[in-house]
């Protein structure tokens, strides 16, 4: 979500007569923006900060901005407590930002644009700065108003708002006009997409509408709620020809005593009913889920269980996180009581069990065809060209093959790791 708002705002001071610069000590303006879901992505953006000062001194650098959630949570604190900090703009300003820059850049204080969050919603995907032509993030549904207690997103990013439909199809058509290949549609829990919405459409009648696009080769969609993955959503991932057989619904907790504490709305054994209806509607499903370790009185049985739900729900890949209590969340008011070396260990043996999970797994596919898209050089091997299966699995392929980025290219698996199949050209 944030680098698809970072892409537009991109855009937007580019019609607005700014040039991005190459490298960041040549830019006489820097903006961050920024993530408040955990401590430490907060923490970064300040030393980041910091390290900009000596170019401020000389003055290269005329102005630093702070856009996003945590300008959005500490607003005018940040501009007073952080020195350097030029410019705070909130979650529900980005278009006001070109604007704003010129003011700061004028004024003889810091300038500070908060408090209205979710007023973005009708951000298009129009007229971003993409680094890949063929991918294109659409956002269709802001805010979130499921009320996880450990969660700062619906504090900065406010209530649910969908886009129209006709809105969201109109931004497709016309980046499939300029050449992307493959969409992803973005929402915090993009399954209550519509509920907002007058005639009250549904994410899969979403999806049949964006998937008749001529020309939409991928569809994908994150992050699905696990309570809220409906049969009709399904049925819709099944039946278009375009969407990609990939569900990012996180579980966050395999134990029920702490899901209910986390406020998810679901037990284990509804997650695992989810996991079923899926698989058993849509062929070659792939799911992949998020984890918090150490949850205000999380024990050793309830971490055995997230444990658990790793290996039986075969997750293709997963995404781990350390709790880390945050200001103004119901759970913040608990006892952050899980040591610090256990909570590291629990993250590092909820990230060994996905990974043995996936090396199974991926080698499983050893033999078989997938389709790639080609995105680039390989980061680890730039001799060898890398890109992504429907089913979102790094494929990697020999230089000598010839795929450009952009292409689809059909591969037989020869060789597979926990994080990437070895694939030659067919
Ligand atoms: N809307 C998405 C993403 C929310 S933030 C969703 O509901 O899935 C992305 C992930 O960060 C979450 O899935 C969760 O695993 C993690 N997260 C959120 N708050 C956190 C916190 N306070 N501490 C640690 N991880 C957190
Ligand atoms: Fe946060 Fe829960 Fe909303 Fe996801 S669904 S953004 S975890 S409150």
């Amino acid at each position: 979500m944030n680098r698809h708002d970072s892409e537009v705002l991109g855009g937007m001071l580019e019609r607005a007569g700014f040039v991005l610069a190459d490298a960041e000590d040549a830019a006489e303006v820097v903006l961050f923006n920024t993530c408040s879901v955990r401590d430490h992505a907060e923490q970064r953006v300040l030393g980041r900060i910091g390290s900009l000062k000596p170019s401020k001194r000389e003055g290269t650098l005329k102005l630093i901005g702070v856009i996003g959630c945590m300008a959005e949570r500490l607003g005018s604190e940040l501009a007073a407590g952080t020195a350097g900090v030029d410019l705070v703009v909130g979650t529900g300003r980005l278009a006001a930002i070109p604007g704003l820059i010129e003011r700061a850049l004028a004024s003889s204080g810091p300038v500070v644009a908060t408090g209205e969050k979710g007023r973005s919603g009708g951000v298009a995907a129009r007229g971003a700065i993409r680094p890949r032509a063929f991918q294109a993030y659409v956002s269709v549904i802001r805010g979130c108003n499921c009320g996880c207690s450990y969660c700062i997103v619906p504090s900065v990013r406010g209530r649910e708002m969908s886009r129209e439909p006709e809105e969201i199809v109109r931004d497709v058509r016309a980046l499939v006009d300029e050449g992307v290949l493959e969409v992803t549609l973005l929402g915090q829990n993009i399954d209550r997409y519509g509920r907002d919405l007058a005639r009250r459409p549904t994410l899969g009648q979403l999806l049949r509408m964006v998937d008749a696009v001529p020309g939409l080769n991928r569809l994908r969609f994150v992050t699905s709620h696990p309570r809220d993955v409906t049969d009709e959503l399904l049925e819709a991932v099944r039946d278009c020809e375009t969407a990609c057989e990939y569900l990012h619904a996180p579980a966050q907790s395999g134990s029920s005593r702490v899901l209910k504490a986390m406020r998810r709305g679901y037990d284990r054994a509804a997650y695992l009913d989810m996991v079923e209806r899926a698989r058993g509607l849509v062929p070659g499903i792939e799911i992949a889920s998020d984890f918090i370790a150490g949850f205000p009185g999380e024990t050793e049985d309830d971490h055995s269980e997230s444990l658990s739900l790793v290996r039986e729900a075969r997750f293709q890949n997963g995404f781990f996180f350390k709790y880390s209590p945050r200001p103004g969340t119901t759970a913040a008011a608990l006892a952050d009581d899980v040591r610090e070396d256990v909570k590291r260990r629990r993250h590092a043996e909820l990230l060994a069990a996905q990974r043995e999970v996936s090396t199974d797994r991926n080698s499983e596919l050893v033999g078989s065809e997938v389709e790639i898209l080609v995105e680039g050089a390989s980061k680890r091997d730039p001799e060898r060209m890398s890109g992504r299966s429907r089913t979102w699995r790094i494929c990697v392929l020999p230089k000598r093959h010839m795929a450009e980025p952009g292409e689809l290219v059909r591969a037989m698996v020869v060789d597979s790791t926990a994080l990437t199949l070895f694939c030659e050209a067919v």
